[in-house]
């Protein structure tokens, strides 16, 4: 990215993506490689008169190298500072803008069970914080940046593939247009327009079927809702946890799924991937599963806890969004996800059942809402994707017809 654009990578995800207010702290996660686009966010943050910044470095190198010479006993130990200084954004009413970049193949060659015992203990000790962000509790925002080996990955034949993955983050998160804060105002519009439509039927289950195989009956949440780009935080203040972002989603009954769904695309989880897989259904539970690649690692991710064997979110995408019809496999969940619709296999969301930020753990449960220390989305939307929406009479909606929106 040039300087300029830089800039204004900034400052759309700064004021659109956290909405950063005066006398706010910052947290930045970013990998090392990327310390100049660490700067750029901090000295807009200082422009928008942020109360402190502060940066947490990531280094895959490292973190591989920690996976394959620690045990799995001593890596499963998160130290307290960790846990204590997450909690403390919460306190401390930060924000954060956390920059996912990863190498889709960093951790090839790592035991698959080091990799899920480390996730679930961090998962565990960090329960509090994950059930604020999920609900919430503060202002965040997921964007990407290209790095060099996950460039790499995108665009193999590329002489320069860090520029073309640089250029297409640009037209995805519409910084190529001479003001982007406007266009995502009209984008948020657009969204909220579909998730309207889909609250105003209060449909009782989705319906979705493809050629691939996919014919798969999702219940949804008592007291459900469809939420899409921006969301409203505790305080009161908007602001888009994904940037990229095209979709809109909602809580699946954790007892109401049924039938078989297939991958449209590969999943990155952890620094491995899972390709051409097949999730089957029954009464809200996965009771069998195969894989073509990654067979182990998606064993492991459905057996970290009971809820990793239930749904958490659908969410909904037409085939001609922007990130869609760019027909890259970006290798990264934060883009994969909203070129494709998706289900995810975990924790729902809080906020899509309304009034869940406020409801204890049995409440939530009560309306079907499922719980775990994981939330993994997988792409399951095809190019020919039908889906239906059914509606508590029993009436069918069309909702999608090859793959977008009929509406
Ligand atoms: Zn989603
Ligand atoms: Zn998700």
């Amino acid at each position: 990215m040039t300087d300029e654009m830089l800039n204004k990578f900034a400052e759309t995800v700064l004021r659109v993506g956290v909405n950063l207010q005066e006398n706010q702290g910052l947290e930045i996660i970013c990998p090392v490689e990327k310390s100049q686009v660490a700067a750029a966010l901090t000295k807009a943050a200082y422009e928008m008169k942020a109360k402190i910044v502060r940066v947490r470095w990531e280094c895959e190198a490292v973190d591989r190298l920690n996976y394959l010479n620690a045990s799995a006993e001593t890596l499963s130990e998160i130290p307290k500072w960790l846990v204590d200084s997450k909690n403390y954004l919460v306190e401390k009413g930060f924000c954060y803008v956390a920059i996912a970049a990863e190498n889709p193949s960093a951790f090839i060659d790592v035991p698959p069970e080091k990799i899920a015992a480390t996730a679930k203990a961090r998962g565990k000790a960090l329960k509090k914080f994950y059930e604020s962000v999920m609900s919430n509790g503060i202002r965040w925002c997921v964007v990407s940046v290209p790095t060099k080996e996950w460039a790499k990955k995108v665009f193999p034949d590329s002489s320069d593939p860090e520029k073309e993955l640089g250029e297409a983050i640009v037209k995805t998160m519409r910084l190529n247009s001479a003001e982007p804060i406007k266009e995502w105002e009209k984008h948020i519009q657009t969204l909220d327009a579909h998730a309207a439509f889909l609250n105003s039927h209060d449909f009782a289950a989705l319906h979705f079927t493809s050629d691939n195989g996919t014919d798969f009956t999702v219940g949804l949440c008592d007291r459900h809702k469809w939420l899409s780009a921006q969301e409203k935080a505790k305080d009161g203040l908007p602001f888009v946890a994904n940037m990229p972002t095209e979709e809109v989603f909602t809580a699946p009954h954790k007892l109401k799924a049924d039938g078989v769904v297939k991958s449209a695309m590969p999943l990155c989880y952890e620094g491995q991937i899972i390709d051409g897989f097949t999730l089957k259904f029954k009464k809200g539970r996965v009771v069998d599963f195969s894989a073509e690649k990654g067979y182990d690692v998606l064993k492991q991710l459905i057996e970290t806890d009971k809820g990793t064997k239930r749904l958490g979110e659908v969410a909904l995408i037409g085939k001609n969004s922007p990130i869609a019809k760019s027909k890259i496999l970006f290798y990264n969940t934060l883009f994969d996800e909203n070129a494709s619709c998706h289900i995810a296999l975990g924790k729902g969301y809080p906020t899509t059942v309304n009034g869940g930020e406020t409801l204890s753990k049995a409440e939530r449960a009560k309306l079907g809402l499922n719980d775990s220390i994981e939330h993994v989305d997988f792409m399951i939307g095809t190019a020919d994707m039908n889906i239906d929406g059914i509606m508590k009479d029993g009436k069918t909606v069309p909702i999608f017809r090859n793959g977008d929106w009929i509406i």
